[in-house]
C-alpha cells in the first residue's frame, strides 16, 4: 500500500480500494514515540547500569534502538491506523472518508 517508505498509494494494489483519500497523516507517531522511546531510554539504561558505564552507554545505545523501532513500526502503525480508518467509517468531515459517493 506505500509507494514509497510512508507514501501512500492511491489505489490498493490488491483489492482497488482508492486510498486517495485516507488521512492518517501522522497520526501514528506519538504512539510510536512512546514505543521506542521506552525500549531505547529503557535497554541504554539497562546497559548503563548493568556494565557500570558512562552516561554515553545510554546514549549510544538509545539512538541506534529507537531508529530501528521507527523504521520497523512507522509503516505498519500507519497502515494500521488506514485499515482503522476505513473500517470504522471515519473521516474529518464527518462523512466515510473512503465513500466516494459522499
Ligand atoms: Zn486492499
Amino acid at each position: 500500500m506505500y509507494s514509497a517508505f510512508l507514501k501512500v498509494t492511491d489505489k490498493c494494489n490488491v483489492c482497488g480500494l482508492d486510498l486517495s483519500q485516507e488521512d492518517a497523516g501522522d497520526g501514528a507517531v506519538p504512539f510510536i514515540i512512546i514505543i521506542a522511546g521506552t525500549l531505547g531510554v529503557g535497554i541504554g539504561v539497562w546497559v548503563m547500569f548493568t556494565f557500570n558505564t558512562g552516561v554515553w552507554a545510554p546514549i549510544a545505545v538509545a539512538f541506534p534502538v529507537v531508529a530501528a523501532v521507527v523504521l520497523f513500526l512507522l509503516p505498519k502503525v500507519k497502515g494500521l491506523l488506514i485499515a482503522l480508518q476505513y473500517l470504522n467509517k471515519a473521516g474529518d468531515t464527518g462523512g466515510n472518508t473512503f465513500d466516494n459517493d459522499t
